[in-house]
């Protein structure tokens, strides 16, 4: 670490901490109001907005963000429209909003400081389909934050994270004059279910990144303090998969012979998946999460849903799982003279961190930043699947490295919950370990 650098980073804690106060306003504002994967309109515009602000060199929206023919999971053309409609009408920049139509959502920022390393830091945006709690101890709902939209909420925290992003941003654009390189600053939407990451990479903004870093909110309830948490942080690769299977209706009583039955072959995939031998070089999962199947009592079904995951702790490992599973679905199918569809609606890869990289955040943010820090174990309590892991893959298949941390601090519930909070002084342990790490590089 150079002498410049250093004098860089020595301004960045107090500055973070100036930025409290907008950062928490900011995050119970996108706390309020949260959007599902690729229905961020909103969220969207605000971002794009503030880092046009900001001054950022260039901000990309719509098809400059997402390859819109690798996006995962989209929902329904009139879920995405009937959202976008009641956006609009709120009278955001209309020009803004027209280019993220049709789920065209997420934004990136780019802030060009000459020669130097080409930094990505990754922010997801989107919220999930979990009614948030609203007993009076649950603080959004004592405060007057908690979510306005019905079955949809900020259980995972991403809008503390897209708040943490913009004043990362902020931070560093005011740093710029000081500063050697590029940064990308990626809010990305449609984290949840693993389905946007892949679109981002297939525009090929991941292609010239040389350092990459995420990070996700959490922490136990008694935690003590924040800490910037780091490890090998081993996720599990994952292939989320829609099984469609086409059977033939017919009466049950009169001709059942004449009808092919896709909810006995749903049935029997679903059984058959759970039966997957596993695998022995690592672990593994599989799961059937929803079947949506038939017609009626006297009807022989013709038409039945799966909507199943598997996962592996190394991509290997997903693979066998991902084929196997396929297998069974068109041995089921066939088994019952039905036909079936599989369409993948997410995907994840496994480990994304560096040791090299993880020793860099680790000295940075304990001895530059006055962060405490703490090392993670390479055997977490659970495994978690997360798209980060296909920018890694990106950055690291090119020679770059990517680190992912956690940004622990004391959580009222495990993410997910509908009482998941955090305290929002982490917003500022983030914008400190972001804005400090790009810095530390860019001196
Ligand atoms: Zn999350």
């Amino acid at each position: 670490m150079n002498q410049q650098s250093d004098l860089i980073l020595r301004q960045i804690p107090a500055q973070a901490a100036a930025l409290g106060p907008a950062l928490t306003a900011l995050r119970r504002e996108l706390h309020r109001r949260p959007e599902l994967g690729w229905m961020e309109f909103r969220s969207s515009v605000r971002i794009a907005k503030a880092l046009e602000k900001m001054g950022c060199d260039e901000v990309l929206v719509g098809d400059a963000v997402c390859d819109r023919d690798s996006r995962l999971g989209v929902p329904p053309q009139a879920e995405l429209e009937a959202h976008y409609r009641s956006v609009e009408a709120e009278g955001l920049d209309p020009a803004l909003l027209a280019r993220m139509r049709g789920g065209m959502t997420g934004v990136i920022g780019i802030l060009r400081c000459g020669p130097g390393p080409v930094i990505a830091l990754r922010f997801d945006i989107d919220a999930l389909p979990v009614t948030e709690a609203e007993d009076p101890d649950h603080r959004p709902a004592a405060l007057g934050f908690r979510s306005e939209l019905p079955g949809v909420s900020h259980a995972c925290g991403h809008d503390g994270h897209t708040a943490i992003g913009l004043g990362t941003a902020k931070l560093l654009c005011g740093l710029r004059e000081q500063l050697h390189g590029t940064v990308k600053f990626i809010f990305q939407p449609a984290e949840e279910g693993v389905r946007g990451a892949g679109a981002i990479v297939a525009k090929g903004h991941l292609d010239d990144v040389e350092l990459l870093l995420g990070a996700h909110l959490g922490g136990e309830p008694d935690a003590r303090g924040d800490t910037i948490g780091v490890g090998p942080n081993r996720t599990l690769a994952t292939s989320k998969l829609d099984v469609l299977f086409h059977g033939k209706a017919a009466h049950a009583g009169l001709v059942p012979d004449a009808g092919n039955n896709a909810m006995l072959s749903a049935a029997t995939a679903i059984l058959n998946l759970h039966a997957i031998p596993r695998f022995g070089a690592a672990p593994t999962r599989v799961n059937v999460g929803r079947v949506t199947a038939g017609a009626g009592r006297n009807v022989i079904c013709d038409r039945a849903l799966l909507e199943l995951e598997v996962r592996g702790l190394t991509t290997e490992a997903n693979d066998y799982m991902t084929a196997y599973a396929k297998r069974i679905a068109e041995a089921a199918a066939q088994m019952h003279g039905c036909s079936c569809e599989i369409a993948l609606r997410g995907e994840a890869a496994g480990d994304c961190n560096d040791p090299a990289l993880c020793r860099t955040v680790l000295t940075v943010c304990r001895d530059r930043l006055g962060l405490a820090v703490a090392e993670l174990p390479d055997e977490p309590k659970g495994y978690i699947s997360e798209d980060y892991s296909l920018l890694a893959a990106r950055v690291r298949s090119h020679g770059g490295q990517s680190c992912y941390f956690k940004n622990l601090t004391a959580c009222a519930a495990p993410i997910h919950d509908p009482r998941f909070d955090f305290p929002e002084r982490a917003l500022v342990t983030g914008v400190t370990a972001f804005a400090g790490l790009a810095a530390s590089q860019m001196g």
